[in-house]
């Protein structure tokens, strides 16, 4: 060490537990108990930014034995958190995408709805009578789309969405049975999703999901006063007491699958505690996700910059009962707080935020292919269709250039490896502009993947096998693998 070694700040974090400090090795979103010494000689780097020869006598001389030092020093290097001279190795920089292995196919079955929500985000969303439903024919191609691109895969995803999918059973039964049928053919396993506002659920329809073992979400938002809110018949009427009937109906019935509930939230409600409180244990969902309003036309719904810290507030309460329950080897059902647990575990390394457009692709009534379900009837391109299949330089352009942070805040942001620039609608609401990073709550998404830290160290500590038990390959409705908690489905 002559010319002395640099530190690459962006390449570690430390975070303080208890008494514990943990490095977040962030190229590789792996944590580590930090000891005396390497702590010591991290504070060393972090002070001087680059240390010398000298500089490491002139502090742990008499202290600590050379030998320690110089593999802690090795350490450092071989996870690049410090460097000699020349360039740092790059985590992720520009990728080549050549392959678009989908396994996830998202049908907007009608884009009609039998509700009339107030805050509802769907660009192509109409009342049930002028709803444009997808006939069997785009249904089989997308299919036959699916397993074309999905070659690679042993499982692959049929997803119904809509507007509200079960106004669509027709098309909904005999989708499955195709996907059944060629998917038996070639071998694979598929899976079925929905997200339903559950009120056209009937005692056939949940034994056609259980018969067919459906991942199924529900969309509801809490107890009565909060869901009736904004969750309200085309006449104007809150849908609470029907929705939680047919709930405890489906919790009673169904059997295949844990199921699980998806609540936005809009202005003026932030209380994740209790509206989890309410539907986890008064109703029984397994699990519930939140998924928190920031941008969007209607502004009257956002939530306001102030609001937005109380539900990231609330959710870290929410996140304290998550660990207590952890630790007593049970998941509460938070599934933001779920989904860090197993990012963390699992070290996800993510050059893009999500699935969409690589490994999911979403088809609207006319058999157009859409970046997710979010974008179905949107004013932003379609990547090609079922007839004529991805348009693959133009989706491979938009995705290349996503995953390229030259440039960007996000090159050397400490979550850039979970967050990966943020949910591409979340852009779109925001700034108009997919390309854009969703820079906008940057400072709270670092401050939750800290708080992530913590209650997974604890648990880790104190619990260890509560991984082994609980985190496993989702089983719920998988449409993607986002770590953005602000990722909304509808
Ligand atoms: S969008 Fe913000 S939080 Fe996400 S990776 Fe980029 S800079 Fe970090
Ligand atoms: S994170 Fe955003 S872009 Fe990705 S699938 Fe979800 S809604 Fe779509």
């Amino acid at each position: 060490m002559t010319t002395g070694l640099q530190y690459i700040a962006h390449n570690a974090h430390d975070v303080t537990v208890g008494d514990k400090r943990i490095l977040f090795h962030i190229p590789t979103t792996s944590l580590f108990d930090l000891d005396g010494v390497s702590g010591q000689v991290l504070d060393l780097f972090k002070e001087k930014g680059t240390v010398s020869q000298a500089d490491v006598e002139a502090r742990f001389r008499d202290k600590i034995s050379p030998d320690l030092i110089k593999e802690v020093i090795e350490d450092f290097l071989e996870m690049d958190i410090i460097k000699g001279d020349g360039p740092a190795r790059a985590d992720y920089n520009k990728i080549k995408i050549e392959n678009y292995p989908l396994s996830t196919i998202i049908l907007n079955v009608n884009t009609g709805c039998n509700l009339g929500c107030t805050y509802c985000y769907k660009e192509d969303l109409t009342t049930p009578a002028k709803g444009e439903l997808m006939g069997f024919d785009v249904a089989k191609k997308s299919i036959d789309l699916l397993l074309k691109e999905g070659k690679s895969r042993d499982r692959v995803n049929v997803v119904f969405f809509g507007g509200e999918p079960l106004s669509n059973m027709p098309l909904i039964k005999s989708a499955v049975a195709y996907a059944e049928k060629r998917c038996a053919e070639e071998g694979k396993k598929v899976d079925f999703s929905v997200t339903t506002n559950a009120t056209l659920l009937t005692e056939d329809i949940i034994d056609f999901m259980n018969d067919h073992r459906f991942g199924i979400a529900i969309s509801m938002d809490g107890p009565k006063a909060v869901h009736d809110k904004n969750r309200k018949t085309i006449g104007g009427k809150g849908t609470y007491d029907v929705v939680s009937k047919k709930a405890r109906m489906l919790l009673e019935r169904y059997t295949a699958r844990p199921v699980g509930a998806r609540v936005t939230l809009t202005a003026g409600v932030t209380n994740v505690v209790d509206i989890h409180q309410h539907l986890k244990y008064d109703l029984g969902f397994a699990e519930v996700g939140f998924a928190p309003v920031t941008s969007g036309d209607m502004t009257m719904f956002n939530l306001s910059n102030d609001e937005l810290h109380e539900v990231f507030e609330n959710m870290k309460k929410l996140g304290e009962h998550y660990l207590s329950e952890a630790l007593e080897g049970r998941n509460n059902g938070f599934s933001n707080m779920h989904q860090m647990m197993t990012d963390l575990y699992e070290g996800t390394k993510k050059a893009l935020p999500c699935g969409a457009g690589i490994g999911l692709l979403a088809v609207d009534h006319e058999g157009e292919l859409n970046l997710c379900h979010r974008f179905t009837g949107s004013d932003i391109e379609t990547y090609g269709n079922v007839d004529t299949g991805i348009k693959k330089k133009e989706l491979g352009a938009f995705l290349e250039g996503r995953a390229d942070r030259d440039g960007t805040w996000c090159d050397t942001c400490r979550i850039r490896n979970l967050c990966s620039g943020g949910c591409y609608h979340e852009s779109y609401a925001t700034y108009d502009d997919i390309t854009k990073p969703t820079y906008h709550y940057c400072d709270l998404m670092r401050d939750w993947i800290d708080f992530g830290i913590g209650v997974y160290t604890k648990i880790l500590h104190k619990n260890p096998s509560y991984f082994e038990q609980h985190v496993s390959p989702r089983t719920l409705l998988n449409t993607n693998r986002t770590f953005n908690p602000l990722d909304m489905g509808k």
